[in-house]
């Protein structure tokens, strides 16, 4: 059947839609198309993530791709709503929030799985509480270029297909621009989704949203032999597993996510809503990266014990699910364990070790203990540190430090560590483990500022960088190099 005349357009990327969350009760989400986004242009694309959604090569830069993704054109299958959660903000229970400048557009079969769209910063929702519904240009470069560079770093993410950007004035600090981000993620649930339910006592949908998420995330909190069958107390010690897993994994890598509100919590253990975060540049245990976090409540080295404490509300919320509450707390013990072990087991890898050994808990904490007190570059460090190791060849190393008594004192425990271990396959770990490059918050602002006079090419030549992080890059040798003095002094806020 030939489509009406007047049948409005639609834009078909040739997915297969499921929109599984949509099934859920209207208690979810409210469902809204999102706000036309002006004059919409184009300001970068993730081929990695469209051959992900098996998207046709040539679709994605068309211009009802651009309007599509620009919340313009409505996609053929899609099934447009925002979400409803709540969450703990800086410690304190901040009651209802949801989705105030996203929109879920539903969820596509891909060769590797289920996959969810979202746009971000496409217009008010009943949610917004005041806000405008919009993101600026800045943010979402940043977020944009930070998830596809934690997915090359190996750390679990959700994914940016693509940004557009508008000539549309959005009103922060300054006057700025509009920009949407299209994330992806197998599920954008939160820890603040189950505790908005939790909160309002809503019984039904805690359990169904329980139901939701173990039926198809986590299958196997149905068989488990643990936790007297219990699968939601199941659920609680895999989340807590992810969670731990991952924070590990952001603090063998010097990441800071800066706003570590429950809400902004991943169900699934992924790295979720990219703002104020920071890949460090010095090593300073304490560097608060959120110029709004007056406390350090988001400190990085606070981290691990944040995501604990985010756990135990998550744990508070599937309370009246599991039942007894030993049982809830069982489903928790664990966490400082799969931490340490997941975080220990990160560094070995840093280190090039991969024979386990009783002393490397306290070779590690030495190494960190005067990378800290001297501040040391951490990515330079590290990356030093494999080219050394490679070529038995220590001085650019020893150069970083400004007293280098305490490497002196470390570098031959360090070297008889690894006499059992084969050279070739350290060498070869240590390349695959650190980075030469990270998205430092200079480099950020230097694709942005370029961005905002109409320049991609530089948010285009850092992308490929940042896919391949741990590769060479001779014409981008510089990305890897010092922060300039400058960079010190960038302040960044919430506000996005
Ligand atoms: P965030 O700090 O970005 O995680 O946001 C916290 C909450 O505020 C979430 O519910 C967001 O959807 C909402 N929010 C943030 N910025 C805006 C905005 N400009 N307009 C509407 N809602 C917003
Ligand atoms: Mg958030």
């Amino acid at each position: 059947m030939n489509p009406s005349a007047d049948s409005p357009p639609l834009a078909d990327a040739g997915w297969v839609w499921h929109n599984r969350f949509a099934s859920l009760s209207p208690a979810f989400f409210t469902r809204l198309a999102p706000t036309p986004l002006p004059a919409p242009y184009w300001v970068g694309i993730s081929q990695s993530t469209a051959q992900l959604l098996g998207l046709q090569a040539d679709w994605l830069p068309s211009d009802a791709a651009l309007h599509a993704f620009s919340g313009n054109l409505p996609l053929a299958g899609s099934a447009p709503l925002a979400s409803v959660y709540s969450g703990h903000q800086f410690g304190h229970w901040a009651g209802q929030l949801g989705d105030g400048r996203a929109i879920w557009l539903g969820e596509v079969q891909t060769p590797t799985g289920h996959l969810e769209l979202q746009l971000k910063g496409s217009g008010r929702t009943p949610y917004s509480r005041g806000g405008d519904g919009r993101a600026v240009l800045r943010s979402s470069i940043r977020e944009f270029l930070c998830s596809e560079a934690m997915h090359a770093l190996g750390i679990p993410t959700t994914r940016a297909l693509c940004i557009t950007g508008s000539p549309e004035p959005v009103y922060r600090e300054t006057r700025e621009t509009a920009a949407v981000v299209t994330r992806v993620a197998p599920s954008f649930i939160r820890f603040g989704h189950f505790e908005h339910f939790a909160a309002r006592q809503q019984w039904d949908e805690l359990r169904q949203l329980a139901d939701f998420v173990i039926d198809h995330y986590y299958p196997d909190c149905r068989h488990n032999e643990h936790f007297a069958g219990n699968a939601y107390a199941a659920l609680l010690h895999v989340v807590c597993q992810r969670s731990a897993a991952l924070v590990a994994q952001w603090q063998a890598m010097g990441f800071c996510h800066g706003v570590l509100n429950t809400d902004n919590m991943s169900i699934l253990g992924l790295t979720l809503d990219y703002g104020p975060f920071q890949f460090l540049d010095a090593f300073d245990p304490g560097h608060i990266c959120n110029h709004s976090d007056n406390q350090g409540r988001y400190a990085f080295h606070r981290q691990p014990e944040v995501v604990r404490w985010n756990l135990y509300r998550l744990g508070q919320a599937l309370q009246p699910l599991i039942g007894d509450p030993a049982i809830a707390e069982a489903a928790l013990a664990g966490y400082h364990q799969q931490f340490s072990d997941a975080f220990l087991q990160q560094m070995r890898a840093k280190l090039g070790l991969s024979v386990p050994c009783s002393q490397d808990t306290a070779l590690v904490g030495q190494l960190l203990q005067w990378l800290a007190q001297q501040r040391v570059d951490y990515t330079i460090f590290w990356h030093r540190l494999s080219e050394a190791v490679a070529q038995n060849h220590f001085a650019p190393v020893r150069d970083l430090l400004l007293d280098p008594v305490d490497f002196d004192a470390w570098l031959p425990t360090y070297l008889a560590r690894l006499v059992p271990e084969n050279r070739e396959q350290v060498a070869a770990t240590m390349r695959q483990t650190n980075p030469r490059f990270v998205l430092r918050n200079h480099l950020a602002e230097e694709t942005i500022e370029a961005a905002k006079l109409g320049d991609f090419s530089v948010l285009q030549n850092l992308q490929a960088v940042l896919e391949r992080p741990f590769d060479a890059h001779p014409d981008h040798a510089a990305w890897a190099d010092f922060p300039p003095a400058w960079a010190s002094s960038i302040s960044i806020s919430c506000s996005s």
